[in-house]
C-alpha cells in the first residue's frame, strides 16, 4: 500500500459551476518558493482515501487556473470523472470536500506549455488556444496574467475557443466575456444545442472550429483574409482530451500548423529545422493520431506540404 500522503494545504474556497465542475483555490500551509509560476504550468493534487484506506493515496497532475500575481493560493478547474480508469480515483476523493479540508498540494509548477517554453515570450503571433471543458484552466492563467500586470492592456492577441456539452459546463465565461471588452476574442460552443433551446451562440464540439467553413467564418471574424489564418500568423495551443487534439492537428496541418510533438511531426513529414506552430497538453493517454494509419497519414503530409509551399 503507497504511503498516506501528509497533508501541506487547504482548500480555502470551493465553487460548484455544475454537480461535476468545480473551481477550488487551495492554499499551501508554506508560502511557494522557488521559480515563479509560469502561466500554462501544472501542479500535482494529492488525497488519501479514508474511507478505503486499503486504497492508499492518489495524486494527479492538474493545470493552475491562477496568475503568477494571484500568490495566496492556486485556483484550479476540474471534473468530476464519471467513468475514471482507476481503482482510486482522485475526483472522487475530492468531491466531498469543502473549505477548511485538507490535502496535498506539491506547490511547485512545473511544465512547458507555455508562451515561454514554446516559442518564447516575444514572439508576436496571434494565439489561438483550443480548449475542450476544463482544458480552459491554462489559458486563464495566461491570459488573467496579461490583464492583470496591465488593466487597460489590449488583450487581441489571445483567441479562446471553449468547447463544452452545455452552457452551463462554460466556466469563466462571464469573466472572458468582461475581457472581451479589452479586445480578447472569446468563441464559446456547446456540443449538446438540443437540450439548450436559448442558446445563440455557436455549436459544436470546440475542433470543430476548424472545419473549412468554420475556419472561413473564423478567420473572418478576426479580421483575416481568407485563407490567411495560418502559422505565419498564429500558434495553436490546445488543452484536454485526445479527440480535441487530434483533430484540430488533423484540421490545421493544410493551414501550415507543424505540432511540436516529435513522433507526430515525423509521421507529418516536417523537417526538424521547421519551428512548430501548434502545442497541447493532454489529460488522458490516447494517443491523439494514429500515425500507423498510413492513408491519413498520406492526406495529411500532402497538405501540409502544400501550406507550406505556398506560404
Ligand atoms: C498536465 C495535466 C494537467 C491536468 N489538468 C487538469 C485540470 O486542470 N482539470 C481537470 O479536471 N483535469 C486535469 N487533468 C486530468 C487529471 O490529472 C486527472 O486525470 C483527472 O482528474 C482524473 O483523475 P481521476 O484520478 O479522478 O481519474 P482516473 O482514474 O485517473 O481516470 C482517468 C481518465 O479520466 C478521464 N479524464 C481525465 N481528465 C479529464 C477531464 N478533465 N475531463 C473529462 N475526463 C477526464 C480520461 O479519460 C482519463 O483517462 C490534467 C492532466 C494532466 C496530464
Amino acid at each position: 500500500m503507497p504511503k498516506a500522503l501528509e497533508y501541506n494545504s487547504t482548500i480555502v474556497d470551493r465553487i460548484d459551476l455544475t454537480r461535476e465542475l468545480s473551481i477550488f483555490k487551495v492554499r499551501p500551509d508554506e508560502p511557494m518558493t522557488g521559480p515563479e509560476l509560469i502561466p500554462g504550468q501544472y501542479v500535482t493534487l494529492g488525497m488519501n482515501n479514508v474511507t478505503h484506506p486499503e486504497l492508499g493515496s492518489v495524486r494527479r497532475p492538474m493545470s493552475i487556473v491562477s496568475a503568477p500575481q494571484e500568490k495566496d493560493s492556486l485556483e484550479f478547474y476540474i471534473r468530476w470523472v464519471k467513468f475514471p480508469e482507476s481503482s482510486n480515483p482522485l475526483t472522487h476523493l475530492l468531491w466531498p470536500a469543502k473549505v477548511g479540508d485538507r490535502m496535498f498540494m506539491r506547490a511547485k509548477p512545473v511544465g512547458k506549455f507555455t508562451i515561454h517554453h514554446t516559442v518564447g515570450d516575444d514572439d508576436p503571433r496571434q494565439i489561438i488556444c483550443v480548449a475542450a471543458g476544463t482544458g480552459l484552466a491554462p489559458f486563464i492563467s495566461m491570459v488573467r496574467k496579461d490583464f492583470l500586470q496591465n488593466p487597460s492592456s489590449d488583450l487581441s492577441r489571445w483567441v479562446i475557443l471553449h468547447g463544452a456539452s452545455y452552457p452551463e459546463d462554460l466556466g469563466y465565461r462571464e469573466e472572458l466575456m468582461t475581457l472581451q471588452q479589452r479586445g480578447l476574442h472569446y468563441f464559446p460552443s456547446i456540443s449538446r444545442p438540443q437540450q439548450a433551446p436559448d442558446w445563440q451562440g455557436d455549436v459544436g464540439r470546440v475542433e470543430d472550429f476548424f472545419l473549412s467553413d468554420r475556419l472561413a467564418k473564423l478567420e473572418q471574424q478576426l479580421g483575416y483574409a481568407p485563407g490567411g489564418l495560418t502559422a505565419q500568423r498564429a500558434l495553436i495551443y490546445i488543452c484536454g482530451l485526445q479527440g480535441t487534439i487530434g483533430e484540430t492537428i488533423k484540421r490545421s496541418a493544410c493551414r501550415g500548423f507543424i505540432p511540436e510533438n516529435r513522433k507526430i511531426r515525423r509521421a507529418l513529414g516536417a523537417s526538424e529545422d521547421l519551428a512548430p506552430s501548434l502545442f497541447f497538453e493532454q489529460y488522458d493517454n490516447t494517443p491523439v493520431i494514429d500515425t500507423q494509419d498510413e492513408a491519413l497519414m498520406a492526406t495529411l503530409r500532402q497538405q501540409l506540404q502544400n501550406a507550406l509551399v505556398s506560404a
